[in-house]
């Protein structure tokens, strides 16, 4: 006799799905989309429930318990998982695990829903005797239905009275669920009201005439620093709202946009939208009750960093990526997928538009928009003071400064701050000194787990690793050769801002970057201050580069500009081209024009001459054939496989009999290695990595098919990670 039987993604290493018969009490409410607890091997764990069918239950465990009332997983969501996992060669209940938000993947049963009392009037028409009674009624019987936290606005301590009244019979109680929302708590700022100028008013005309077309329609909005995106963005999503379209807005990091996502509340929240922000520095439980309400459709707009590409909206009609060019929206680490690649795949099986932004496209999104797969609209004028900065390149070549500032930039500073002014002063590298040299014998300090210099901070008094970080106190002497004579090599963020101190005794100087950031409200404090012109230079890494507007700052400083640059990666002059382009566009935002002073020693090199002409097409042009030649993204596809281990020979000879295996299957697929990570050991493990290379994307998809043969037969002890499209290669 048939049985309704579940098949179940368990949050495992492991790809198929799993059976159970499901038990004839729970058959009536099991739902796809459900968490479920079943018997797994000696243990129980919780699954995710993906298909109901009818079938012999012969042999098979039956599921214990249904952990949701209502599916988690709406049916969208999981075709876009299911194609995530398949793209990205994840096993789908990890990839499920990882969409959903934190506490609501695995078991916990302490993420309660939070209920609280509602009231309304009963029928009685008659007035209650005490006054406080009296006033409470009154408001309940305009309003209709009111909670409890709603009464607690109006009403100091109202239980008594409306306990009283529940009594009487003039109210009647009942229950519902309420949402945890760390927004209720914070002031509303204010809205501006703009008038679109001709290039946004262009831009919105094509965005909203593919919303009323309906469909997948892919953009790229190329808007300079300034142009005002932002305000295309919220009238899309105006239009989207008036079409009854969900939106879904994803930033690099909430918690580094401050400023778009007061714009958007500012805009929406008074006209009474429901809007969700999903972000790292949720509670478990505010994450649990907004991916709840997402699902309920109780939200009209999510705006989030990557994993919020996964938010389950029901009634989904337009999704913007901001800052599309940026590196967070890949995850570096378990199931690597791009937010970004997947925002596209999405708007295609939910058929909606998709607006990519930045000032700075990615080059493979610029290559579409070439190809005419992505349609560009592009903003080319600062939506007011008009000025785009200008830029001068310092050429090290000639004199190399004494300190980490050369003349040129200490002049400019100098005067920025006797007009009374502010600089922003860009880094790439926090920490006092990139690290400690012994001056007698040459001997510099290394991580025992990386092979990595350990970055020497001097108010902590510690060197540390940037990546596993391992921490001690500096040595004060050698190892070995015993001499006195260690000291700091470089420069860091620390040490700059300790020169700058010296340089000008009466400025206010601050930094900004993740040591000064790590406490909750840091980075927020700091971009108040600077809004406050309480700071007069802020130096800082890349993070002073992303999404502010502060109107006082009129030079920009960058110093380190060839960092980047000298990286083994192919995408090193995307990378600087884009960082300078972003952080020049932070000069003179708010009168217009602004000074930007960028330091280097490849003055010549393209990506440092178009980022100063703020050039991006001619940029491209001189990209575009080297990623030509060589078949890099976006032209070829990559795949990387690194393999890891506790020693290298083990490591290397099974990186070396996988590679021969490939190579044998290889057809139009390059194999490149193995060859050692440009890390070659990182936290302890010795690692070898195997590029994969081809123009064709589905032969590279058929060679994995010998990659799945070849897992199974690496020795213990050696773990593979497969990285589709990496992003970086270290
Ligand atoms: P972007 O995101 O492109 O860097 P923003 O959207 O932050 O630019 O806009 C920069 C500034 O210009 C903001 O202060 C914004 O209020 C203002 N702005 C944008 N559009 C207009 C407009 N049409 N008229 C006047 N000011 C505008
Ligand atoms: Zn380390």
């Amino acid at each position: 006799m048939p049985e309704l039987i579940a098949d179940i993604a368990v949050n495992a290493p492991l790809k198929q799905l799993f059976s159970y018969t499901v038990p004839d009490a729970l058959a009536g409410s099991a739902r796809v989309g459900m968490r479920v607890r079943i018997p797994f091997g000696r243990r129980t764990t919780v699954g995710y429930l993906l298909e109901l069918r009818q079938g012999s239950g012969e042999g098979l465990k039956s599921l214990k318990e249904l952990l949701d009332e209502q599916p988690l997983l709406p049916p969208e969501l999981l075709k876009l998982l299911r194609w995530a996992a398949d793209y990205y060669l994840h096993p789908l209940g990890q990839v499920i695990r990882s969409a959903l938000p934190a506490g609501l993947g695995g078991d916990k049963s302490s993420l309660a829903v939070l209920r609280e009392p509602v009231y309304r009037a009963s029928d009685l028409t008659e007035q209650p005797r005490g006054e406080k009674q009296r006033q409470l009624l009154e408001f309940i019987r305009q309003q209709g239905e009111v909670s409890l936290s709603q009464l607690r606005e109006g009403f100091p301590a109202p239980h008594a009275a409306l306990s009283r009244l529940v009594e009487l019979g003039f109210l009647l109680q009942s229950e519902q669920e309420r949402r945890r929302d760390p927004f209720l708590t914070e002031p509303l700022p204010e809205d501006q009201s703009l008038t679109l100028n001709q290039e946004q008013a262009t831009a919105l005309s094509a965005l909203s005439a593919a919303l009323e077309a309906g469909g997948f329609a892919p953009f790229l909005l190329h808007g300079v620093t300034g142009s005002g995106k932002t305000e295309v963005y919220l009238r899309t999503v105006a239009e989207a709202l008036e079409r009854n379209r969900q939106s879904l807005v994803l930033v690099p990091e909430i918690a580094l946009t401050p400023q778009l996502v007061a714009r958007f509340r500012a805009r929406f929240e008074q006209q009474g939208v429901g809007l969700a922000v999903l972000h790292s520095g949720l509670s478990d439980g505010e994450r649990f009750d907004a991916w709840r309400a997402i699902v309920r459709d109780e939200v009209q707009i999510v705006i989030g960093a990557r994993s919020a590409i996964f938010a389950p909206l029901p009634r989904l009609g337009l999704i913007i990526v901001d800052e599309e060019h940026e590196a967070s929206y890949k995850q570096g680490e378990g199931f690597r997928y791009n937010a970004r690649d997947l925002a596209l795949v999405r708007g295609q099986q939910q058929n909606c538009p998709v607006l990519l932004g930045s000032a700075t496209p990615s080059f493979a999104s610029y290559y579409r928009s070439e190809q005419g797969s992505l349609t560009r609209l592009q903003l080319q004028a600062r939506s007011h003071a008009g000025e785009m900065p200008q830029v001068e390149l310092i050429d090290l070549t000639e004199q190399t400064p004494d300190g980490a500032l050369a003349n040129r930039l200490i002049e400019a500073v100098q005067q920025c701050l006797e007009r009374r002014e502010q600089a922003l002063l860009l880094l790439n590298r926090r920490g006092f000194a990139p690290f400690l040299l012994c001056s007698d014998c040459g001997t510099s300090f290394h991580c025992p787990n990386c092979e990595i210099t350990l970055t020497f901070h001097q108010r902590e008094r510690q060197v540390r690793c940037h990546y596993c970080d391992y921490h001690e106190p500096p040595a004060e002497s050698c190892p070995k050769c015993q001499g006195l004579n260690i000291t700091p090599e470089g420069a860091g963020t620390e040490r700059l801002e300790q020169e700058l101190a010296e340089l000008f005794p009466g400025a206010r100087v601050a930094r900004m970057d993740r040591d000064t950031t790590s406490r909750k409200g840091a980075h927020q404090k700091l971009v108040q201050k600077m809004m406050a012109r309480q700071i007069d230079i802020l130096v800082g890494t890349q993070m002073i580069a992303k999404g502010h507007d502060f109107p006082g700052v009129t030079l920009v400083g960058v110093l380190g500009a060839d960092s980047i640059l000298n990286l083994p990666d192919f995408r090193a002059a995307e990378r600087s081209f884009s960082l300078l382009t972003q952080v020049a566009g932070r000069a003179g935002r708010a009168c217009g024009g602004g000074q930007v002073l960028i330091q280097t020693y490849n003055p010549e090199h393209y990506a440092l001459d178009c980022a100063a002409r703020q050039d991006y097409a001619d940029f491209y042009q001189q990209e575009l054939p080297f990623r030509q030649e060589l078949g890099y993204p976006p032209c070829g596809h990559l795949i990387n496989l690194v393999l890891a281990g506790n020693t290298a020979g083990q490591v290397k000879g099974a990186a070396e009999q996988l590679a021969g295996r490939l190579t044998a299957a290889a057809g139009p697929v390059e194999v490149l290695g193995p060859s050692p990570c440009p890390l070659a050991r990182l936290r302890g493990k010795s690692r070898y990595q195997i590029l994969l290379k081809s123009l064709e994307r589905p032969a590279l998809r058929r060679l994995l098919g010998t990659l799945e043969e070849g897992r199974g037969r690496l020795p213990k002890g050696v773990a593979l990670t497969v990285d589709v499209d990496p992003l970086d290669m270290f």
